[in-house]
């Protein structure tokens, strides 16, 4: 038996792609002893193991940071590992984390389930937070926070928690998966910028990466040495697939946004629904919170139902025609989603609504949809009472 070696296939100055190159490795292989021994040296800048970083993923990881207005990134996984990772490296036993109550689920969970168990004290603040004040601690370590939330879309004071956090040496953590690509938030304090690239960055729903971005370089040293030590990395040909998302990032972004406040504006004149949350439209309660911290929306809008009995509900989103019924929005597909925020809150604050209705407006021409939403709402207001109708739209929590 003859062995066939692989090919080689050498890097060539005749070829001159307009598109990055993709990268594929487990091995990579050293020039002598002492480079192979000294390996570990290359954890930050060069290569030395697949797991820990390809050309194309450090490409990547520049493109991101630059977007976030950082300095440097590390792509993960996963959106949500972008936020547990961060938490694992930098909480111990002992150490309070103080978390926006309006965090994407998965981190809450993590965050009350897992940190819990480690020993980590965790503390949920108002999703519309404008001081943490009262809740710091000689350990506060850690303040997580997701402006605008998942599902109801508050938005926290960030530079004044930021100051707030930093006076006790607390590092500030924020999830910019909603703001990717419309905000600068190191510039209002934030140390740690997590974004699930799986949504705008990446845009076609066939993804899931997330990036951890930072100014700091002691701190992206940390980080980075703990991601590599939970053994997390992502492969050249996803790296790929968001670096394509991103070239159309600003004109996606731009369309969704508009057709998103264009869906707004018509929902708040719709009878059937109580409440409509889109903080780009200067309506939204939020509006000027939203100016200081992003310059501009997406393709993001929820309302409270007035009828929030389960089969009327499902009533209007199954029979929707052009929503398809989904999480992970970020694509270029228009979906819906219901969520249940009664169970999703444990700080006090002032009322939380129960069922939730998420839109997400894709690329595709509004009016449709918006007819569809039409017909969705007339089934909404027809359908008969169903048991639980009796519950009020938005009920008030204090909890935890
Ligand atoms: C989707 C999402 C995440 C998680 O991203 P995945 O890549 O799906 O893990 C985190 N935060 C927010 C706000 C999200 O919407």
């Amino acid at each position: 038996m003859s062995a066939t070696p692989p090919p080689q296939v050498p890097a060539s100055a005749a070829f001159r792609s307009l598109t990055p190159a993709v990268h594929r490795a487990s091995t990579v292989v050293f020039e002598d002893t002492a480079s192979f021994l000294a390996r570990r040296s290359r954890l930050f800048d060069g290569f030395s193991y697949g797991l820990y970083g390809t050309p194309t993923t450090r490409a990547l990881e520049q493109a991101v940071a630059a977007v976030e207005g950082g300095t440097r990134s590390i792509v993960v996984p996963s959106g949500l590992a972008a936020i547990t990772q961060p938490a694992l490296a930098l909480l111990a036993p002992g150490d309070q984390v103080i978390v926006a109550d309006c965090v994407y689920g998965p981190t809450r969970e993590h965050s009350a389930s897992l940190l819990r168990r480690w020993g980590v004290r965790v503390d949920f603040m108002p999703a519309e937070a404008d001081s943490i004040a009262g809740m710091l601690t000689d350990r506060t370590r850690l303040v997580i926070l997701e402006s605008p939330g998942s599902y109801s879309l508050e938005i926290q004071d960030l530079a004044a928690i930021a100051s707030q956090a930093h006076a006790v040496g607390a590092r500030v953590l924020a999830d910019n998966t909603w703001g990717f690509g419309s905000s600068r938030l190191f510039e209002h304090g934030v140390d740690v910028v997590s974004t699930a690239l799986s949504k705008y960055a990446a845009g076609h729903s066939d993804v899931c990466m997330g990036a951890i971005t930072v100014r700091d370089e002691a701190l992206f040293r940390q980080l980075k040495t703990a991601v590599a030590a939970m053994g997390l990395g992502v492969s050249g040909d996803d790296a790929y697939l968001v670096m394509r998302g991103l070239a159309t990032l600003d004109v996606r972004l731009d369309i969704q946004a508009a057709h998103a406040l264009e869906a707004s504006r018509w929902l708040r004149a719709q009878s059937g629904v109580a409440r409509v949350m889109n903080p780009a439209d200067p309506e939204d309660g939020g509006h000027a919170r939203f100016a200081r911290y992003f310059s501009r929306g997406n393709g993001l809008v929820s309302f409270v139902p007035e009828r929030q009995d389960l089969g009327a509900l499902a009533a209007m989103i199954d029979g929707l025609q052009r929503f398809r019924i989904g999480a992970s929005w970020g694509g270029t597909e228009s979906l819906v989603a219901l969520a249940d925020l009664s169970t999703a809150r444990s700080a006090p604050q002032r009322a939380v609504p129960m069922y939730v209705v998420r839109l997400h407006f894709g690329v595709e021409p509004v009016e449709p949809l918006l007819q569809d939403l039409a017909a969705g709402l007339a089934r909404l207001r027809a359908a008969p009472a169903s048991p639980a109708s009796a519950a009020p739209a938005e009920k008030s929590l204090s909890i935890d």
